[in-house]
């Protein structure tokens, strides 16, 4: 299997290359060149445990990977992972039911793409005996779980950007208090846009790039990307059949990465009812879906703050199909949206895709009204996903992080404060963080001093 850009500007690549690239010389995302039918492997796959149904969805992407080194490196990733089920299903109501995902070291659905792909980094520099410099840019969740994938491995340093004061308290703590010599958590000045702006600008230096191995971790990494059309498989084997085919899995969202992973699914005969893209108040997905017109807006906090994003980096790989594998429409898109920060789609419509936005009044509301009727505690982002959810709709809730990572929301609307044993070890470890304008050369220059 092999792995071409959106932008249709180089060469297709190896599962391998396009893991170490993250992002595609060229500015675009890999992508797979065909998709493999899973229609026929379903009924075997059913049984599987939740790390061999992965190595068995593995196998037909990482087609240039020793077998056993993949089965040992997902078998290891999800080893530690706190619920034995590794992505339990939890019914709500005779519709409802929740997808936990925050049973990973840093209880956030990014553990399950970061763990597996720090074991892949790890594969790919024995096989090369080259080292790789991770950089990536995080609302939160991402840099926690990818500190915690990258942790102690060695030939890799990680350089993680973050805006200061706009990530929560603890999510600060998990990147900063890990005492790990490889981790270099950058407060910067300003929003999760700006670093990531900063970041995709180093990735265009091509000179810097090949020099110090850089790679990404954002979402914009297709072994993350694959890594959770997973869950949804996994989840989707475990659903009534009769009802399998009308099931919407309704995903809490902000770089359109998650969702876009369970879409692809769709792509390889797996026959999923829907999806639903939930926003907080950054709604521009939401009038995506809603107008077709993709505008960015400016960027407000939110109570749900990993989804305060308004350029969504994977809606590109939506966008390469929905203009049917058109590079080169894809290419004039992405530039006009970038010079002009919008573009109007003439009918957009992709069949399956419905979608929903929550302000920040709204959040405290819903978890209070989840928990008055099922007695069940979610965490804001969650919380987004029963924005208007229809009572008699069979819907599968992503829950993409454990509620105890935001006690602020629960103590301010007078709510019950979930709590983590693995969130209280951190209070007694001290911070690490270092300041960094955010701009590429202060962070060239901080790279560059680390090696
Ligand atoms: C990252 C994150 C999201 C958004 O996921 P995308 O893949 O960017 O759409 C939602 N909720 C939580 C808790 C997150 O950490």
């Amino acid at each position: 299997m092999r792995y071409l850009s959106t932008r249709g500007g180089v060469e297709p690549v190896s599962f391998s290359e396009a893991v170490a690239q993250g992002l595609a010389p060229d500015g675009g995302l890999y992508l797979p060149e065909t998709f493999p039918d899973l229609a026929s492997e379903l009924n075997d796959w059913a049984s599987l445990s939740y790390p061999d149904l992965c190595h068995a969805f593995f196998r037909k992407f990482a087609t240039d990977l020793d077998d056993e080194d993949l089965r040992k490196a997902i078998h290891s990733a999800y080893k530690n992972f706190s619920d034995p089920g590794i992505a339990p299903l939890v019914r709500l109501n005779e519709s409802w039911q929740v997808l936990e995902l925050f049973h990973g070291p840093t209880l956030a659905f990014k553990d399950f793409a970061l763990q597996l792909l720090g074991n892949l980094y790890e594969l790919q520099i024995k096989r090369t005996g080259k080292k790789l410099c991770v950089l990536g840019a995080t609302s939160g969740d991402t840099g926690a779980a990818a500190i915690s994938g990258l942790l102690g491995k060695s030939g890799v340093k990680v350089f993680i950007l973050y805006p200061d004061g706009k990530v929560s308290p603890l999510q600060e703590r998990q990147m900063t208090c890990t005492g790990a010599e490889n981790v270099f958590p950058l407060a910067i000045e300003g929003t999760f846009d700006d670093a990531q702006r900063t970041v995709k600008e180093l990735f265009g230096d091509l000179a810097f790039r090949e020099s110090i191995g850089l790679s990404a971790v954002n979402s914009i990494n297709l072994a993350r990307i694959l890594a959770q059309s997973v869950y949804y498989l996994y989840a989707w084997l475990r659903l009534d059949p009769a009802i399998r085919n009308q099931t919407t899995f309704v995903v809490p969202t902000g770089n359109f990465g998650n969702v876009f992973a369970g879409w692809l699914l769709t792509q390889m005969n797996v026959p999923i009812g829907g999806f639903r893209v939930a926003t907080n108040k950054n709604d521009v997905l939401h009038r995506l879906f809603d107008s077709g017109e993709y505008e960015l807006g400016s960027v407000s906090p939110s109570l749900a703050p990993s989804m305060d994003i308004q350029v969504a980096s994977n809606f590109e790989r939506l966008l390469f199909y929905f203009l049917e594998g058109n590079s080169q429409r894809v290419r004039e898109v992405m530039n006009c949206f970038r010079l002009e920060g919008r573009y109007a789609f003439e009918n957009f419509s992709i069949p399956g895709f419905s979608s929903s936005c929550t302000t920040d009044k709204e959040i405290p509301e819903i978890i209070g009204n989840v928990w008055n009727e099922y007695q069940y505690l979610v965490d804001p982002h969650t919380a987004c996903a029963f924005k208007d959810l229809p009572k008699d709709q069979p819907s599968v809730v992503l829950a993409t992080a454990h509620p105890a990572k935001f006690p602020q929301v629960f103590e301010d609307a007078g709510l019950k404060i979930p709590i983590s044993p693995v969130l209280e070890a951190l209070l007694d470890r001290k911070p690490v963080k270092h300041r960094v304008d955010v701009n590429p050369s202060s962070v060239r220059s901080f790279i560059e001093s680390k090696f």
